[in-house]
């Protein structure tokens, strides 16, 4: 885990127009993406205000040794390089793009975030999905099992499965309702159509910098090196399909139509200021076991936010509806790192760019749910809305947006960006 330097300085500003502190991009955030102008081939930016600096322009201004990565169309490369270039990437970014004497030779390398299309920042290998929310997993679970909410392996194993990487698209990519198999309870037989229950998830996405070899597990003092950054996950669900489909085996096609993420990789080096203390266990919780373990483990001060806006509400101009709020560490009963340890722990080896999402992160409270599924209480409380509308699940024209920002005494705030899609018909 990297440390707090000179580039998280709350001092230093930079001379880019718009990333002044209390933009999602300042001086201190500079995350990574992938991404096209309407004719132009995709390559690597950073985030500078409402700016991505083109990094193939300024090559010459970089080590040499780095610009065959920066020059990629997909950053699998770069993230693969570990934590020691990613500090100097950052550290060179923080000097061009905060000292006034390179302004002439950066600044016509510029180009507005709203001229360009962002893409998925990797090519994704492979993408598991953890359930690490443990209020989440209580509250789904006391949906089917009132006086038994979680499974006995909840506190000693970190859940997850794979999931489908072909269908993982970057923010602003709609959502085409699922058609699959869903079976009422009172109906005798399945039967085919598109999905009445279309929910969201809010989840944290980790992108995997350095590997490990097969059969080489990562141990847990270790495991925040193969960490290259963070983006926001949205695990769309078609609670009717997951609710036939997933014994035994668990979810499958109720997931695969499509999972979105925010393009920005935020990187771990940005992260650093925010690191927080292990969310307490429970009394009586088991410990966990040894391999899970290490005293230099911590979470991230980070708040989430998820906004919700029907066609109606546009069509009348009704600004979007805040469905949750939280902080993702109060949600997570296990750690990125504890994640990443236990995925390599049968000696499974991750790859550079694999995308591990957390699960959905609900706090305790009603105000911080991560789903339709648990606001609604399982359809049996539709939400209303400022339009007169109500909801349960996601109707067609909904809006879903996703947020994510740090805060922390002593450091300015940086934000994740959005992670937006709409729900087409099927
Ligand atoms: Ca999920």
């Amino acid at each position: 885990m990297s440390g707090r330097d000179d580039t998280h300085d709350p001092a230093l500003v930079s001379w880019v127009h718009g990333a002044e502190p209390g933009s999602d991009f300042p001086i201190q955030n500079l995350p990574l993406g992938i991404f096209s102008e309407t004719k132009g081939r995709r390559r690597p930016g950073v985030a500078i205000g409402d700016y991505i600096l083109d990094l193939a322009a300024i090559a010459d201004l970089l080590d040499e040794e780095w610009r065959a990565d920066l020059e990629q169309p997909v950053l699998n490369a770069w993230l693969a390089r570990g934590p020691h270039k990613h500090r100097a990437l950052r550290q060179r970014l923080s000097e061009l793009l905060g000292d006034e004497r390179y302004r002439d030779d950066v600044e016509p390398h510029l180009i507005g975030q709203s001229e360009v299309r962002m893409h998925v920042p990797c090519l994704i290998g492979d993408y598991s999905d953890f359930y690490v929310g443990i209020h989440h997993a209580t509250n789904v679970g006391r949906q089917f099992r009132p006086d038994n909410p979680l499974l006995p392996n909840y506190k000693y194993i970190p859940i997850g499965y794979h999931g489908r990487a072909s269908s993982v698209r970057a923010s602003g990519e709609p959502v085409t309702r699922p058609a699959g198999q869903r079976k009422p309870p009172e109906a005798r037989a399945p039967e085919y159509g598109p999905s009445r229950r279309l929910d969201y998830e809010l989840e944290l996405g980790l992108w995997i910098g350095q590997g490990n070899r097969l059969g080489e597990p990562i141990p847990i003092s270790e495991a925040d090196d193969h960490i290259a950054g963070w983006c926001l996950l949205n695990d769309w669900s078609a609670r009717d399909l997951q609710a036939w489909e997933y014994q035994p085996l668990g979810p499958f096609l109720a997931k695969s139509f499509l999972t979105s993420v925010s393009p920005w990789v935020i990187t771990s080096e940005a992260l650093a200021p925010f690191r927080v203390p292990l969310p307490p266990r429970a009394e009586g919780d088991p410990e966990p076991l040894d391999y899970l373990q290490s005293e230099r483990d911590g979470a991230f001060a980070i708040q989430l936010e998820v906004t919700l806006s029907t066609a109606a509400m546009r069509d009348r101009g009704i600004a979007p509806q805040v469905l949750s709020r939280g902080t993702a560490s109060a949600a997570m009963y296990w750690s990125a790192a504890q994640i990443v340890t236990h995925h390599a722990s049968n000696g499974c080896n991750l790859q550079p760019g694999d995308l591990i999402g957390t699960g959905t992160l609900s706090t305790d409270s009603d105000e911080g749910l991560g789903s339709l599924l648990e606001i609604s209480r399982g359809g049996k409380a539709p939400i209303d809305l400022p339009s007169g509308e109500t909801r349960s699940f996601l109707e067609d024209g909904d809006e879903v947006t996703l947020r994510a920002w740090c805060e922390a005494e002593g450091a300015v705030r940086i934000g994740f960006g959005e992670c937006v899609g709409r729900v087409l018909a099927a």
